[in-house]
């Protein structure tokens, strides 16, 4: 770890090594952790191989098999609820190790990272004593009366592959409900920034979850990744991250049709109606563009805006881009930091060079910043058309499109026109329009006058290539379970 990463944490206090079965063991190798705000060193950790993710498959598996899998719903959720005290305890640790790994300002892991992740363990150690079936009314079988029933299981052993954007919520987003389902999990966290989810499973620990419930395998997407989406014991794979590899994904999962919930991030528009509170819409588009350096799945990078207003929309926008403050994470003033990794900071650079050369009006920002660290300026372009590169390809960066819109008709036409579908805002204080473009747009989630409005017992996932299946609330449940059918013939 470099000294400045050292002083922002408690020493020797995160595990860098596997669990599984219970127990911290190393890896034959390691590999390494940066620093996105220098380029440094910032941990070592173990990297595990396909042998590795064979012995954590083998945990869960004894363990969905053993106390776990007799133990009541409510006893589960007093482990869950006890894990949430654990994360709210050492709350200020998590979100600095967050603020380091992935370069994000402090204050937002402080105030959406680790509140969610505690309210979502939270809200799934409710639904662990509450997972019904219902009894069905049958007409009898062979001339006899019968008595049928439904009831919901766990599916089994589940592996967790976690981005690194935000791994820590994410992580909850599938541990939790799956934990009160009563399965067993192998978890991948990102190599990008494993860190909090290592201290997730440290906690895990120390909460009394019985051995090899939680196990986790960090290491390479092509290793440890590949290993855990294609073993023949595991029987579904819970993803979010790039399309490419989850659609790699879900071919391996075809091999033993495991199922499979892919989370694939999206090109959400923010749609401004011309009767909007366009400073509110400006404060909102900002946030859904620049919280997080816009490596969010659900940033909101297309910003269709009424001409009515879009003079006004597109100079506030100007103004508050050009306010972002790019800066060290743990620095108060800062408001955006640096890009993951150097890889992302390049990616998201040839995307703004695109931009340019694709002929859109560049408003603000357009370059890295002159400092160490892999910093790209926030950036916004106006008159930009909805088939231009920067307006179809995802580019989880600070990079929004501005696109001028004549009617109703035409913004949904423009919205819907996407690959994607994860989200999208509304702005307007008409209720009718917001219903019923709420309605009409393509996507998971729908927000009107607000940018991300999360909460653990919203069902959230996306349509066409933002993904496949439901995380969260009841519908997190459903995910997790196999329905089963009983049926007594009387
Ligand atoms: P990004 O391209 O932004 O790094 P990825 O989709 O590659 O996002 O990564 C998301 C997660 O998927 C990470 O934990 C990564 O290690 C994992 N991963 C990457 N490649 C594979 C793969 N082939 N099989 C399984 N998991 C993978």
């Amino acid at each position: 770890m470099t000294t400045t990463a050292a002083r922002k944490l408690t020493p020797n206090s995160v595990r860098t090594e596997l669990f599984i079965g219970g127990a911290w063991q190393p890896a034959a190798q390691t590999f390494d952790v940066v620093d996105p705000s220098d380029g440094g060193l910032l941990a070592q950790v173990s990297a595990a191989d396909a042998d590795d993710v064979d012995r954590a498959v083998t945990a869960a598996r004894r363990a969905l098999n053993g106390t776990w899998g007799s133990m009541s719903g409510a006893d589960r959720g007093v482990l869950l609820n006890r894990l949430a005290d654990l994360i709210e305890r050492d709350g200020d640790f998590l979100a600095r190790l967050e603020a380091l790994d992935i370069g994000k300002p402090i204050g937002q892991p402080t105030v959406l990272d680790i509140p969610n992740a505690i309210a979502t363990f939270r809200h799934f150690a409710g639904w662990a004593d509450k997972i019904q079936g219902a009894a069905i009314p049958t007409a009898g079988h062979m001339g006899r009366p019968t008595h049928s029933y439904t009831v919901r299981e766990p599916i089994g052993v589940i592996a967790a592959i976690i981005p690194w954007n935000t791994p820590l919520m994410i992580a909850g987003w599938k541990l939790a409900p799956a934990l009160a389902a009563g399965n067993t999990l192998v978890v991948k966290p990102a190599e990008d920034a494993p860190l909090s989810v290592l201290h997730l499973v440290k906690l895990i620990d120390e909460a009394g979850f019985p051995p090899g419930v939680v196990n986790i395998v960090p290491g390479l997407g092509k290793v440890a990744g590949a290993a855990l989406v294609r073993h023949r014991d595991v029987d579904k794979v819970s993803f979010t991250g790039s399309p490419e590899v989850g659609r790699d994904i879900q071919q391996a999962a075809a091999e033993s049709f495991k199922r499979v919930t892919l989370e694939l991030g999206g090109k959400s528009p923010q749609i401004v109606l011309p009767d909007a509170d366009v400073d509110a819409a400006v404060q909102g588009i900002a946030m859904g563009l620049f919280f997080n350096q816009g490596e969010v799945c659900a940033a909101g990078t297309r910003i269709l805006v009424h001409r009515s207003v879009y003079d006004r929309v597109v100079a506030a926008l100007g103004d508050a881009t050009r306010a972002q403050v790019p800066g060290e994470p743990f620095d108060p003033a800062t408001t955006i930091g640096p890009l993951v990794n150097r890889r992302q900071q390049e990616r998201v650079l040839a995307y703004i060079e695109r931009g340019k050369a694709e002929g859109a009006r560049l408003v603000a920002g357009g370059g890295r910043v002159d400092r160490a660290g892999f910093f790209v300026e926030p950036t916004v372009f106006a008159d930009v058309t909805n088939d231009s590169t920067i307006a179809r390809e995802e580019i989880f960066g600070p990079v929004g499109a501005v696109i001028p819109f004549d009617d109703v008709d035409e913004a949904i036409r423009i919205a819907n026109d996407t690959e994607y579908g994860l989200a999208a805002t509304i702005w307007t204080r008409d209720v009718t329009l917001a219903h019923t473009l709420a309605h009409k747009v393509q996507a998971g989630a729908v927000w009107v006058n607000g940018w991300a409005a999360l909460n653990p017992a919203l069902p959230w996932g996306g349509v066409k290539s933002s993904g496949i299946g439901r995380e969260l609330g009841w519908s997190g449940i459903l995910a997790n379970t196999e329905e089963k059918t009983v049926t007594v013939v009387l």
